[in-house]
């Protein structure tokens, strides 16, 4: 059932941000979704993905194909949700990309895209909620990272550093909203089996000289002290807990769901 409130989850309509999206929807949230879409088929899809949250969860949704690219569509999605609704009162910062090569080829071209999309997007997003937060006096900015926002591994400098970036970003926010009900925070998963990660396996097999499952087992979980891969359902609830009134007090951390990887 509707509890009031309003989110706005980048980059769900794929993998993690669509399952944090349901989960903020079982729970009772409007959600508005985002994605990126190449053309009106795609378009289509992603309307078709929100309007089943909406039927499924009896809650409102949207969907903004803002691009995470361009700070002028990030405010203009923003500005949509605020009209619509009223507020944006859960942001989180999800839409994220990777590549794997070694320094020496790396593109000069995906680091920047990496650098927009996993970091200055999220500076975009949370400036433009800001105000509306701090007049209302609540808010809550929950930042997906990685454990490589606490970890490296080779072959991911971009990945690596903007993640990093974010876990800055989440500190410093967090002490700005400490006096106006604003909490922020980072969730830091694991390998969660997603089409990012699918698409990460032929690059890791060329890179290692492995098959498929050597290179689950032997380079994706293996950090893992779980092997397992982390569910979207797993970083759904912790969204939702973070999102709740009993999280008030949570506020500047990065919490790992990682299998203990970030343990050793
Ligand atoms: P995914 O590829 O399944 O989904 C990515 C989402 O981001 C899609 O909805 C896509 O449309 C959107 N997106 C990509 N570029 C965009 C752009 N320019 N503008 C707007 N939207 C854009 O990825 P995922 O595995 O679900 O990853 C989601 C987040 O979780 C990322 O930030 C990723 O770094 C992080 N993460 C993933 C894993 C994992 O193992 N899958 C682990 C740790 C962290």
């Amino acid at each position: 059932m509707a509890n009031g409130k309003n989110a706005l989850v980048t980059g769900s309509t794929s993998g993690i941000g669509l399952g944090i999206a349901k989960a903020l929807a079982q729970a009772g949230y409007n959600v508005m979704f985002n994605g990126l879409v190449r053309n009106d088929e795609e378009r289509n899809a992603a309307e078709k993905v929100a309007q089943d949250v909406a039927k499924e969860y009896g809650v409102k949704t949207l969907f903004n194909p803002a691009n995470m690219m361009k700070g002028e569509e990030i405010r203009a999605m923003i500005a949509q949700a605020e009209q619509t609704w009223g507020s944006v009162d859960v942001l989180v910062n999800n839409a994220g990309i990777q590549f794997v090569s070694p320094i020496e080829d790396f593109p000069e071209d995906k680091w920047d895209a990496i650098i927009a999309i996993n970091l200055t997007a999220a500076f975009h997003t949370s400036k433009a909620v800001w105000k509306g937060m701090k007049a209302r006096g609540w808010g809550r900015i929950i930042n997906i990272t990685s454990a490589h926002a606490l970890q490296a591994s080779e072959f991911k400098s971009a990945y690596v550093a903007s993640k990093h970036g974010v876990t800055g970003l989440t500190k410093t926010l967090a002490l700005e909203g400490a006096t106006c009900g604003i909490t922020c925070n980072a969730i830091c998963p694991g390998y969660v089996l997603t089409p990012l990660v699918e698409g990460q396996i032929p690059d890791q097999m060329k890179a290692h000289n492995m098959s498929r499952e050597e290179v689950i087992q032997k380079v994706m979980l293996y950090k893992h002290a779980i092997k397992d891969f982390v569910t979207v359902e797993q970083i759904g609830a912790l969204v939702v807990f973070l999102a709740s009134d009993a999280a008030k007090l949570i506020t500047g951390v990065s919490i790992p769901v990682d299998g203990g990887w970030s343990a050793q």
